[in-house]
């Protein structure tokens, strides 16, 4: 088993977002215009790559302060620092054509570590930028503040970039068999993990449980936390469990408006639909991906006899 089936792809890599700096507006305009400042090019959910990207990793393109100055350098939102080198993010949406844009969901598992978190953070940070018009306590029109990070209304109302909870999970039976599901919105052969959004008031435990009742009428017994990842599409943040529970197919009842088919599925026979093509996974960079190539002990590509 190779270690990319382990771990939740959009949540590797780690950049000091070095608050210090963000806070004080002219430490951040001299951070901004120095020499060694890179900046990230993000057209919507997705960023720009290096040229000449191979067919294995993709390097995403880091513009010095010159070349980016097109792209709006001088208020661009601060991602944070891996040493001595600080990051921003451009929006470049507009600039399809110019550069060679990659949507961070499909290619993001063949950045490295740093190039994914800070691909991560421009995408999610960038796309709050772009939506957030009004404030959500008076309605008045905001104003983005020096930070990137922060917008403010007329009325001193301050807002930050929200975030979506929402809950996945791996539920196994008695016999370590895993609960796919397949939704009515999605084409023919497509399965996942169940998941749904924490409702206001709710704790993640309990989200899970409701989600799993509600679309299979499967009750959940034990369970156990997994991982978190961000997926800002537009801002969620992903909270994965693994889950068990006494119940078997006979069990299983979907209402056929949401869900149009959910069953325990053993890795012999997951295996077979997969390779056969019956069954399709979701994308490589999804929490589901890993909660079940975690549960399969091997990733989709080796399976499949692919190049990883
Ligand atoms: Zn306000």
């Amino acid at each position: 088993m190779k270690e990319c089936t382990l771990y939740l792809t959009l949540a590797r890599g780690y950049v000091d977002r070095d608050e210090i700096t963000r806070m004080d507006s002219s430490a951040l305009a001299g951070a901004r215009s120095a020499e060694g400042a890179r900046f990230l090019i993000v057209s919507g959910d997705s960023v720009a790559v290096a040229p000449g990207a191979g067919s294995g990793e993709l390097e995403v393109l880091k513009l010095d302060r010159n070349a980016a100055s097109t792209w709006g350098s001088y208020n661009a939102v601060y991602l944070g620092r891996t040493g001595t080198t600080r990051y921003f993010a451009c929006d470049a949406s507009g600039a399809e054509g110019q550069f060679d844009f990659r949507p961070i969901r499909l290619w993001a598992h063949l950045f490295n570590e740093v190039d994914t978190a800070l691909a991560v953070s421009a995408v999610a940070v960038l796309a709050w930028q772009r939506t957030a018009r009004f404030c959500s306590e008076c309605g008045a029109e905001l104003t983005l503040r020096f930070t990137g990070w922060d917008k403010i209304c007329e009325n001193g109302h301050i807002s930050y970039p929200r975030i979506d909870p929402a809950v996945i999970m791996a539920i196994h039976d008695q016999d370590d068999n895993l609960l796919l599901g397949r939704n009515t919105a999605w084409g023919p052969g497509r399965y996942s993990v169940l998941a749904g959004f924490v409702e206001a008031g709710e704790t993640l435990e309990a989200a899970v449980r409701r989600e799993v009742f509600e679309e299979t009428r499967i009750p959940v017994n034990k369970l156990e936390y997994f991982g978190s990842q961000p997926w800002p599409f537009p801002r969620s943040l992903m909270l994965a469990f693994q889950g068990w529970t006494d119940a078997t197919e006979r069990d299983i009842a979907v209402d056929g408006k949401e869900m149009a088919h959910a069953h325990f599925f053993s890795r012999s026979e997951f295996r077979s639909q997969l390779i056969a093509g019956a069954i399709r996974m979701p994308s490589p960079t999804s929490v589901a991906a890993t909660l079940v190539q975690t549960w399969l002990g091997e990733s989709f590509a080796h399976m499949l006899g692919q190049h990883e």
